[in-house]
């Protein structure tokens, strides 16, 4: 819960204003996981609270650990499900890939979560649990919301979730430490833009109108011009980030002809460029370009003006993508 709504339970309740502020200390900076915990309110007022509250802390139920030291997380959540967070410690960073929905409904061709079909959404409380249960919450620098689901299509629960981490009253920590992606969902991300200051990626993959709808049909009901045209009304040119995630697939979208159309779809927007290896699964029907069709790729993009980094794989031992554990369970 953000203050705003602990202040209208507090009020609901008959608690003084302060309280409010008294459940965000031990919610946030403390992280109590009782209520029994939060010594300085009354006892009634901990009685009432545990009748009608509770804190939502689940521990992850199997964690599988790479040799590069990334690691995967399983959470049970809503009843009989399960969603994966992954782990990634780098040089001086150490980044939480987080879900936010159980599976997906965006259907993107080359996903195993999108294949699952969507089982619902994550609340607030259900995504903060995600940092806040691994033993390595302390040592977090970065939040990518980049696993299971659609961000856009939670987007009450990620702007929840973001203002706990950004808010003094929360986490206090820098907006400059979270991206959000998604996949291009307009209305979302007019209002993502307008309400935070988190960094935005976007999921590109292909700038062929038709060669794109085919991969992901959201390009349908929002077509990547479209996305584009708003991105170009908001400043990219201060602190917050705008990416794009260009996953490559042998074949299909790795030449440089795509290259070519890439730089003139991105030309004037303050951006970059993330290439992404595919990794692949029995469930998608696409392969992995060649490294030296990335490095050219790559190169193409750097010489024209559109900064381009190759992401480094992670994880590959125990990661054949995104939401295959899950998929398991
Ligand atoms: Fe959903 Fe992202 Fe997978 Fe597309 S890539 S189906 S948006 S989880």
């Amino acid at each position: 819960m953000t203050l705003d709504q602990l202040q209208e339970l507090c009020a609901a309740e008959g608690f003084p204003r302060f309280t409010a502020k008294q459940l965000c200390d031990w919610l946030y900076k403390k992280r109590v996981d009782t209520i029994d915990a939060m010594t300085n309110l009354s006892k009634a007022q901990r009685a009432r609270l545990s009748e009608i509250a509770h804190i939502g802390r689940e521990h992850p139920v199997r964690c599988q650990v790479s040799k590069d030291g990334t690691k995967k997380y399983l959470f049970p959540v809503l009843d009989s499900h399960f969603i994966e967070s992954v782990f990634i410690p780098d040089d001086d960073r150490a980044t939480l890939c987080v879900s936010c929905q159980v599976g997906c409904k965006m259907g993107c061709r080359f996903c195993v979560t999108g294949q699952q079909g969507f089982h619902g959404n994550l609340s607030a409380g259900d995504i903060l649990n995600q940092l806040f249960s691994i033993p390595e919450f302390e040592q977090l620098t970065n939040v990518v919301f980049m696993g299971m689901g659609e961000p856009m299509d939670n987007l009450d629960a990620i702007l929840a979730a973001t203002q706990v981490l950004t808010a003094d009253w929360g986490l206090g920590w820098s907006p400059k430490r979270i991206t959000v992606s998604t996949v291009g969902i307009i209305p979302g991300m007019k209002r993502f833009l307008d309400e935070s200051q988190c960094h935005l990626a976007v999921s590109l993959h292909n700038p062929v109108p038709q060669e794109r709808l085919a991969m992901m049909p959201v390009q349908k009901a929002f077509p990547l011009n479209q996305v584009l045209a708003l991105l170009r009304q908001y400043d990219w040119s201060g602190q917050r980030r705008l990416s794009f995630e260009y996953t490559m697939f042998r074949g299909e979208n790795d030449d440089l002809e795509h290259a070519q159309k890439l730089v003139e779809a991105l030309k004037g927007l303050d951006c970059r460029v993330n290439l992404i290896r595919f990794h692949e699964s029995p469930e998608a029907p696409f392969h992995t370009s060649m490294p030296t069709t990335i490095k050219n790729f790559q190169d193409y993009l750097n010489r024209h003006g559109v900064i381009c980094t190759l992401r480094a794989s992670r994880g590959q031992d125990i990661d054949a993508a995104c939401g295959l554990l899950a998929g398991k369970e």
